[in-house]
């Protein structure tokens, strides 16, 4: 390890942790990131990504080389597929020298001792650290230390049914909707966000793609409470797994599919609620955060702030945290560096998050005109 430099530990190797993994150690600060899933292949469909801002912060180009499979959205925007960014940012984060990963292990507490930073393990293990970044998610564990009076999201009234099925299952191959954007469309109190994305091996030959759908549905609360997805106070403590989805929601499911969504979503769509494993409910969590900083500790991504979906915003300003961090931690004469980032980034993501409930009540307001919520 290089002594210079804080000794950091990252909680959490999904999107934001390896992509602050990346921002941290190319600029030569080594960090060591702790994750509880072995290599991960699942955790979502379609991401719109800002190429030039993962470039300039991870200082590695998604677009040269091995590069990110996408598709063009709109104005400086692309489409591409949840496992494809982590596979990219995973296979980055392998090789780059001043990265550790530590994964298929977690991190049960994280505490402030002075200015440093203790990690319990759930297997019994302690460390220490001179910074602990919580990248851990909308149910941070690394959130309870640094914002022990809230640490937990709010459900925003609605959940999520995401799925992506590849083109080759379907009747007839989808068209790129205007130049391979997201489609967006609302029915009788729902809500779909679809597009076409590359396949599973960056193929954009028609035949040969993805088909992602997001299903916005504001009636799942008792499915939610009852599969202990909210808690008594209305925060978000799980997601709906594909194999916590009975067979009797799914078939609900399928008996509305030809009732609200037109062809070619529809087959897709259908095929996604039908198939086992290629779809998951997603509860939406929000959370505005009172501060993303105490002592040692940080939270970056969904742990530091919560959004809709709606705000296409959520990975993309962990990328903004990561390279405020990532560049704050690398200037070696820097008082305070997580203060700093602190200060940068609060204000900023307690605007999104407001943004984001406007979107959500407007959405919930649409859901009770249609069924009288
Ligand atoms: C339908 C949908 C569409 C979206 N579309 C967009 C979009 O177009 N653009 C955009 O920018 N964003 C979008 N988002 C948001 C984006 O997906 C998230 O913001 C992003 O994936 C969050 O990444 P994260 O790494 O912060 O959290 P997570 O993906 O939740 O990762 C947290 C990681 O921490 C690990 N972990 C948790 N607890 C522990 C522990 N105790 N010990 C060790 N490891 C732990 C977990 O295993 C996990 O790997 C969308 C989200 C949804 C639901």
């Amino acid at each position: 390890m290089d002594t210079q430099h804080p000794a950091i530990l990252v909680v959490g190797g999904s999107l934001a942790g390896l992509t602050f993994a990346l921002a941290s150690a190319s600029r030569g600060v080594p960090v060591r990131v702790v994750e509880r899933a072995e290599r991960r292949t699942l955790g979502g469909d379609n991401l719109n990504v800002d190429l030039a801002a993962i470039a300039r912060t991870v200082i590695c180009d998604p677009r040269t080389g091995a590069k990110l499979p996408v598709v063009r959205a709109f104005r400086d925007r692309h489409l591409t597929t949840w496992p494809a960014l982590y596979g990219w940012l995973r296979d980055r984060a392998g090789t780059m020298p001043g990265i550790t990963l530590d994964e298929n292990r977690a991190v049960a507490s994280v505490r402030a001792e002075g200015d440093r930073a203790i990690v319990a393990f759930e297997d019994g293990m302690e460390a220490s650290a001179n910074a602990v970044i919580g990248a851990d998610g909308y149910h941070s564990i690394v959130r309870r230390a640094v914002a022990p009076e809230q640490p937990l999201a709010s459900y925003a009234g609605y959940l999520v049914w995401r799925g992506l099925v590849d083109e080759s299952a379907l009747s007839v191959p989808v068209a790129w909707p205007t130049d391979g954007g997201l489609w967006i469309t609302l029915q009788q109190g729902y809500r779909l966000v679809a597009a076409v994305l590359p396949g599973r091996d960056g193929s954009r030959e028609i035949g040969q793609r993805q088909v992602t759908f997001a299903w916005f549905d504001g009636r799942r609360d008792d499915l939610l409470r009852r599969t202990g997805c909210l808690d008594a106070g209305g925060h978000v403590i799980g997601t709906l797994t594909a194999a916590a989805i009975s067979a009797e929601v799914r078939e609900e499911l399928s008996a509305l599919v030809p009732r609200l969504w037109p062809e070619p979503w529809a087959e897709a769509v259908a095929l996604g609620v039908r198939t086992p494993g290629a779809m998951r409910g997603a509860p939406i969590a929000e959370y505005r955060p009172v501060r993303l900083v105490a002592g040692p500790l940080a939270i970056i991504g969904d742990a530091a702030h919560g959004v809709s979906p709606m705000t296409g915003s959520g990975y993309a300003t962990a990328v903004d945290d990561a390279f405020v961090l990532a560049t704050t931690l690398a200037q070696r004469d820097t008082a305070e560096p997580l203060k700093r980032y602190e200060r940068a980034r609060l204000p900023y993501t307690r605007g999104l998050v407001d943004h984001s409930r406007r979107l959500s009540a407007e959405f919930n307001h649409y859901v009770a005109g249609w069924f009288g919520r």
